[in-house]
């Protein structure tokens, strides 16, 4: 077998937003992308039965949803687990709710929500290895997966191009802009760059497809299309906290860019208008004056 055979499998987890996992079979091993969330528990490990020899687990990004049966996974296949970063959060569930779900910030407004996230992973595991730009997996044949860094919607994401097939495995670089609350960013200045870096994937056809969690396979013109969108969300996002700054907190703006772009009071975007905000100041739009933000 020279190429690789792909396996799926996938839920919708709200109106127009999927999450699909897949597995990667060599001739030599095989090799399972994320691991979904618990209610696909049955599905993710006759998905590991099929390819067979599930030898690694890759893991795009250290939320919930990507994470949530690594434990079965483990337990039933044995396999290494490989992640870019953020250990603690695969690693001790207690850590990753605490600083996720930012309860003591966002307050009342997320109510029940940490136990939500809870309840989609089973149990941590230990990250064996991690990966780094460039690191290469060769599960057999002209199967070849290529570690690319696309720090963005999480700082340490990262995203796997199969040599063979020019399939982009990918987490939640596109990101699920359909869900009510913001999926959000860790990096703004750093998602341009992963975008950029993914459009020259495609335009050079070293990626001729893009298989993202949260979106059904994409050839390279729609994969470009998710590309502009997503251009243009992220600067949606700028352009509003701006226009909330006016001498505002960081509650106020968090507040008044929700109502902007109709998007649920949720810790996931307070957290990403927390760094937008250092952003702008930064690049020396904004200041902070005791908790108040202002322009210039
Ligand atoms: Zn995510």
């Amino acid at each position: 077998m020279n190429k690789p055979k792909i396996h799926h499998t996938g839920v919708v987890l709200m109106p127009d937003v999927p999450l699909h996992v897949y597995a990667i079979e060599g001739s030599h091993f095989s090799v399972l992308i994320d691991t979904g969330i618990t209610p696909m528990k049955n599905e993710i490990l006759s998905m590991c039965d099929k390819a067979g020899g599930i030898r690694y687990v890759l893991i795009t990004h250290a939320h919930a949803d990507h994470i949530g049966c690594n434990r079965a996974v483990r337990d039933h296949t044995g396999a290494t687990f490989l992640a870019g970063g953020a250990l603690p959060w695969i690693e001790d569930y207690e850590t990753h709710i605490r600083e996720f779900c930012l309860q003591e910030e966002t307050g009342d407004y997320t109510p029940g929500q940490a136990a939500e996230v809870r309840s989609i992973m089973d149990e941590p595991v230990r990250v064996d290895i991690t990966l780094r730009e460039g690191d290469l997996i060769r599960p057999g044949g002209e199967t070849v997966l290529e570690t690319i860094a696309v720090p963005g919607h999480k700082l340490e994401e990262l995203a796997f191009l199969e040599h063979s097939t020019g399939i982009l495995f990918m987490g939640d670089l596109f990101l699920a802009l359909k869900a009510p609350f913001f999926h959000g960013f860790q990096t703004a200045s750093g998602f341009h760059n992963s975008l950029h870096k993914i459009e020259n994937l495609l335009e050079s056809g070293r990626a001729k497809s893009v298989y993202a969690a949260h979106f059904n396979p994409l050839d390279a013109g729609q994969a470009m299309a998710v590309i502009n969108e997503t251009r243009s969300f992220l600067d949606q996002v700028r352009d509003h906290t701006l226009d909330a700054v006016n001498g505002n907190d960081l509650t106020t703006i968090w507040k008044t860019v929700c109502s902007k772009m109709h998007k649920d009071l949720e810790f996931r975007g307070y957290a990403m208008i927390s760094v937008q905000l250092a952003e702008l100041e930064n690049a020396g739009l904004i200041r902070n004056e005791g908790g108040l933000w202002q322009h210039g």
